[in-house]
């Protein structure tokens, strides 16, 4: 598909390994004080000075972590970084540099991997870190992408999962299951368009979903309006797997129970409209969905005023004994145990 798209094409062999590098590599910039030297070494060379070091990878694996059938590259690009990025908010943390790793194979032009470079920048750009590094190399098949974001925080500032304690509230940043719904429209154009290519999709009932699937963002804002408000939550986690699963990685790890209360899951009207269209209980998307890179986090009830009306900020349960388990009350207000499903568990079904 990438090389019917491509009106030019060069190949990746013409250029050389070296000449490949070169070429993607020498717009990047370097804009954080901790960076002292980038790519163009052996290896980068930071200084955090007094501050702790924080690190996270990833790996990305085409057919299994991302389709380029509807994910164009420059997406692509760009949400590799910000999942990655994700991971760092989630420990209270600022991000300052990435690394970006690519193995591809010799059916992607030139001009492709540009395109997956243009996300790459354009995310580095926006949240404001450094590109310092990576290694680039030949696959048999399909492309890999492997990012490692590295990240800065004062030692007290640092958020475990592991420290939230009972009767501390449960709180989420932004809405849930909008990505989720945003590939199911996506999976299904796609099925339209294999059937009859002259199709045009009309997506304008949708542009918030598709928008959260291919091109999410991660919640920078968040560590620093929590540090502005002197919030500092007990735990947090990024909601990668979906909300139900990193519950119960915050209860697991806090040896705690958690009451979430169904009517106060925060929902996009559009999430709403479309999972009505597609007959598929919301609440069960916005629980098992994933993809939504919003922050989880606990808090000590006494610092529920200082969030109170944010609207970046949803109180949606609060933790409890351990031995009181994992629960949903629904809006009859039943009790339903929660249960992690995960991505994959949801697209069996
Ligand atoms: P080495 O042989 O030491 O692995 P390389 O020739 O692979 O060095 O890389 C040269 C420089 O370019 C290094 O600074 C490396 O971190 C950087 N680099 C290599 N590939 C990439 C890539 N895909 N994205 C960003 N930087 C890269
Ligand atoms: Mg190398």
């Amino acid at each position: 598909m990438i090389e019917d798209k491509t009106p030019q094409r060069t190949s990746i062999a013409q250029l050389g390994e070296f000449g490949l590098i070169e070429h993607l590599t020498k717009h990047f910039e370097i804009k954080n004080e901790s960076t002292i030297k980038g790519i163009g070494d052996d290896a980068a060379i930071l200084d955090f000075a007094a501050k702790k070091a924080v690190v996270s990878t990833d790996l990305l694996v085409e057919g299994v972590h991302f389709d380029l059938a509807y994910m164009p590259l420059k997406h692509l690009g760009y949400k590799a970084v910000v999942v990655n990025l994700s991971d760092i908010y989630a420990m209270n943390a600022k991000a300052t540099q990435i690394t970006v790793s690519i193995a591809v194979s010799n059916r992607f032009p030139l001009e492709a991997l540009e395109e997956l470079y243009a996300g790459i920048t354009l995310a580095a750009k926006q949240y404001n870190v450094d590109v310092i590094g990576g290694d680039t190399t030949s696959s048999q098949k399909g492309l890999i992408i492997s990012i490692t974001a590295l990240g800065e925080v004062e030692g007290d500032n640092v958020v475990y999962r592991n420290g939230a304690k009972e009767n501390d509230l449960l709180v989420v940043s932004g809405d849930l299951g909008a990505a989720y719904m945003g590939l199911q429209v996506l999976e299904r154009e796609k099925q339209v368009f294999q059937v009859n290519p002259n199709n045009q999709p009309d997506l304008d009932d949708y542009t918030y979903l598709i928008e959260r699937q291919l091109k999410p963002e991660a919640r920078k804002d968040i560590p620093e309006i929590l540090k502005a408000l002197d919030v500092k939550p007990t735990a947090m986690i990024d909601i990668s797997d979906g909300l139900s699963s990193e519950i119960m990685h915050l209860c697991k790890q806090s040896n705690v129970g958690c009451n979430v209360f169904e009517e106060k899951l925060p929902l996009d009207p559009q999430f709403i409209n479309v999972c009505e269209e597609f007959n598929i209980d919301s609440t069960t998307i916005a629980l098992n969905g994933g993809e939504d890179y919003e922050l989880l986090f606990t808090i000590k009830m006494e610092d529920f005023d200082k969030i109170k009306g944010n609207p970046n900020f949803t109180v949606i349960g609060h933790m409890t004994q351990q031995s009181e388990g994992i629960h949903l009350v629904s809006r009859a207000n039943t009790k339903i145990e929660l249960k992690a499903r995960g991505w994959n568990a949801l697209q069996e079904e």
